[in-house]
């Protein structure tokens, strides 16, 4: 209520507002999805179908939030880059940052049964996120280069790993096995133990999913069009 006595406490709020130039960058990450994917008997190292369902959350944030124009996820993450001059929810990281995670992780859930549609949702599951205020372009690219390098390190650790545990290794012993291993080690051993070629695996387990919205610019003189990116 307006000009109640107290109002005051409203300045006790933490400020939080993300500085113009930076771009604001929000990641959620599925909390205890060791536990959620084993519970839910997800296929290792990797369930395509969860990716999916977590592929088609990220497409309902982009229709739900227009100021979203870019987003990588694989796993159980997904990042979401907002566009330069964004002023949604005067660009307060604890609205955008709440605002994200609930509606992600209601869209989930929403859509569980889509996606598994003969397996029951055993408990709700959650998401934990952070924000991240990216100074430039640069900055943007690096980061979004060092979670596709997580992606490509995990992928590829998950890969051997369970490929060791089912071929009859023991959990200790894969990791045994694994530690210590550089990469070009790993494609060795998926090659030389069990014939498969590292780079011919999906390209969605191997590097994530992206999905930006676009603008299409068409010249009607020679039919063809270029697509930008909105920043
Ligand atoms: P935290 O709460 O700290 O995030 P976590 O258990 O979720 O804990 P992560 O490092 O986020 O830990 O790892 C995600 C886990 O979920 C991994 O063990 C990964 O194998 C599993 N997982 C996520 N998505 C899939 C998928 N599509 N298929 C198989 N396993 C998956
Ligand atoms: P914002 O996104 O800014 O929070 P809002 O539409 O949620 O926008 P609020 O000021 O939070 O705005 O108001 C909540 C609205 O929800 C009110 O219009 C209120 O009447 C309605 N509402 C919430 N709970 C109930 C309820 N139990 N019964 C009837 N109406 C409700
Ligand atoms: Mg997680
Ligand atoms: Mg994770
Ligand atoms: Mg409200």
């Amino acid at each position: 209520m307006a000009n109640s006595k107290y109002e005051y406490v409203k300045s006790f709020e933490v400020e939080d507002e993300v500085m113009l130039p930076n771009l604001i960058v929000v990641r959620i990450d599925g909390r205890h999805f060791r536990r959620f994917s084993e519970v839910h008997e997800f296929e290792k190292p990797n369930d395509e179908q969860a990716l999916n369902l977590m592929n088609s959350c990220a497409t309902a944030m982009l229709e739900e939030y227009p100021d979203i124009v870019f987003s990588y996820g694989f796993g159980d993450e997904y990042s979401f880059v907002f566009k330069k001059a964004s002023k949604f929810y005067q660009r307060r990281a604890s609205k955008i940052l709440s605002l994200t995670v609930s509606f992600f992780s209601s869209v989930y859930a929403m859509k569980w049964k889509e996606f598994f549609p003969q397996k029951e949702l055993r408990y709700q599951p959650s998401f934990h996120g952070r924000v991240i205020s990216c100074a430039s372009m640069e900055v943007l690219q690096a980061y979004l280069a060092w979670r596709q390098d997580d992606c490509h390190i995990n992928n590829q650790h998950n890969t051997c790993f369970w490929m060791l545990v089912k071929s009859g290794k023991s959990k200790r012993e894969a990791q045994d096995i694994l530690k210590g291993t550089q990469k070009e080690e790993k494609n060795e051993l998926l090659f030389q133990q069990f014939g498969i070629n590292y780079k011919k695996l999906p390209d969605m387990f191997r590097q994530g999913s992206y999905f930006c919205r676009r603008e299409v610019t068409f010249h009607p003189s020679n039919e063809t069009h270029t697509i930008n990116l909105i920043f």
